[in-house]
């Protein structure tokens, strides 16, 4: 077209040249002047024509490069997907996975070969259509696919879902199947969804024992008689029912939260260093993994509980969890408590027994030491004793004593003095932080309420009643250093001068 176009215009200008040329000769060089405009005209209309045609080539040529380049990377991109979608079904393959095709206007169900394998299917015996593969699921499973695949449909997701298809032997085959929609209409409507079938019986039978396991486990942490807690750093995160037997009013941790930051809250104050209280963060936690025979003291409501605890550190899931348990020993722990005091009473007089004595010297003189006070100590012996039995009989002898030691607790005069009995007739009065005038005030108001008994006894001259004699041994450690033998040994001393001064009297040793 173009090089026709360039012939008729050359040809055109070539005539109008020699139109020209003859007119000016044979005719009038007017006329050949004219035809020299037109061919001017001519050339001025080729040339605007010319540089526009130029122009549009130049972008022709252009375009034409980049559409080249366009195709080329088309065709790469082709040959990529190619080889992408060769490699896709090599896996596919490789990884022992089953594929499915399924067009949803036909409901032709495509499905490899694996497909076939996982439920030990021929080609052949399937007939290919969706209808095949709802006869081979499981009653339960069919409910909860469909909703995942037309959310995938509806959604343009990806779709995952688990199922039992029934194999050529009638036994179920667990398969994960995942899959999307690969095809849709110029509306949008899906036409084909396709993707991948695994085998999961191996994980579901695991799963299943798995299960099964945490169900003992937990059945053993709600069975267990004991309260079993597990925390976090920072709070409780789950316990056994025991817990809400013991904590009735709550009926969950969450609940209970609400009302306690912590167990420990709980937790009453025992003076003795193998009971928790702690009640900063975590600490009592790390006390009782410090100290295995931990115990708390537990006061809810009117109830009073003691358990013994024991806390293990373990990690879980990359977090360090504290796992507490609580064994309820309120019955021995009461029981104990009655037999540890039993241990230290005098049967016959109810006061502390020498066994006590030997314990409250030394920790009472330990005290005074410490704290640079002072202490007494008054040994207190009946008098004529054994003419009294002589007397009177063994039986009202035993009244005596327990008439005696009656009166002795009711001249204490305050919670810390203590009275012993340390063997026979003979108590022990002990007490700290009284002056020596006042220790013996005190010894002799011992003495004088117990002849205020009146209690006859006519042997005992010359009073003719009982009476006791008192030694008394003070010690005043802010200037002195005394050891306790010899405490009890000047006070012993001191009930042998009262006893050679005519009885019924005290005597006393002063060191400071
Ligand atoms: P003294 O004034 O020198 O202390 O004379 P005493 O007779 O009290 O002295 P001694 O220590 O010789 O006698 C103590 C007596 O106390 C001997 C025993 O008959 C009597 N006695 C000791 N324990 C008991 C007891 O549990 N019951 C009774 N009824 N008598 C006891
Ligand atoms: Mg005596
Ligand atoms: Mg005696």
């Amino acid at each position: 077209m173009n090089r026709k176009f360039y012939l008729f215009a050359s040809m055109f200008a070539t005539l109008l040249l020699l139109c020209g040329f003859y007119s000016s000769v044979h005719i009038h060089y007017g006329v050949g002047f004219l035809f020299l405009i037109v061919l001017v005209f001519w050339g001025v209309v080729l040339y605007q024509w010319f540089r526009d045609h130029n122009e549009t080539l130049k972008l022709n040529h252009i375009l034409d490069k980049k559409v080249k380049a366009q195709t080329q990377k088309l065709d790469h991109l082709n040959n990529e997907l190619q080889r992408y979608n060769k490699k896709l079904s090599n896996v596919i393959e490789g990884s022992n996975m089953g594929y499915w095709d399924w067009e949803l206007a036909t409901d032709k169900y495509y499905v490899n070969q694996r497909w076939l394998e996982m439920l030990k299917l021929q080609r052949g015996s399937i007939t290919n259509t969706v209808k095949d593969l709802l006869n081979r699921l499981h009653p339960i499973d069919k409910s909860h696919i469909m909703p995942k695949i037309t959310q995938a449909i509806e959604e343009d997701v990806h779709f995952n879902v688990e199922y039992r298809l029934m194999d050529k032997n009638g036994e179920y085959v667990w398969i994960e199947a995942s899959g999307a929609v690969i095809e849709r209409d110029k509306e949008g409507n899906a036409l084909r969804l396709s993707g991948t079938h695994q085998d999961i019986s191996k994980r579901k039978s695991l799963e299943r024992i798995r299960n099964k396991n945490r169900e003992y486990l937990n059945i053993l942490f709600d069975n267990n008689p004991n309260i079993i807690v597990v925390s976090n750093a920072h709070e409780i995160l789950s316990t056994n029912h025991q817990f809400f037997r013991y904590f009735p009013e709550f009926s969950s941790i969450k609940e209970f939260k609400k009302h306690y930051r912590c167990i420990c809250d709980l937790f009453e104050y025992v003076e003795d260093s193998h009971f928790l209280h702690s009640s900063k963060a975590n600490n009592w936690i790390n006390e009782a993994i410090a100290n295995p025979d931990s115990k708390v003291l537990i006061q809810y409501k009117e109830n009073q509980y003691y358990f013994k605890v024991i806390a293990s550190l373990v990690k879980f899931d990359g977090e360090l969890l504290y796992i507490v348990t609580f064994t309820d020993i309120t019955q021995q722990q009461l029981l104990q408590k009655k037999l540890e005091e039993i241990s230290i009473i005098d049967e016959l007089t109810k006061v502390y027994n020498r066994r006590h004595f030997n314990r409250v010297f030394k920790e009472e003189y330990a005290k005074a030491k410490e704290m640079q006070t002072s202490l007494s100590f008054v040994m207190m012996d009946l008098d004529n004793f054994k003419l009294y039995n002589d007397n009177y009989g063994h039986d009202k002898g035993d009244n005596v004593l327990q008439s005696v030691a009656n009166a002795f607790k009711a001249s204490l005069k305050r919670s810390g003095d203590y009275v012993f009995r340390l063997g026979g007739e003979e108590f022990g009065l002990l007490f700290r932080n009284i002056d020596y005038a006042h220790s013996i005030e005190y010894a002799n108001s011992m003495r004088h309420n117990v002849a205020q008994l009146n209690l006859e006894h006519l042997l005992n001259k010359p009073y003719d009643k009982v009476t006791l004699s008192l030694g008394l041994c003070y010690v005043d450690f802010a200037s002195d250093e005394v050891e306790l033998k010899d405490i009890y040994h000047y006070a012993d001393q001191a009930l042998y001068e009262s006893k050679s001064n005519g009885r019924n009297v005290v005597s006393s040793w002063r060191l400071d």
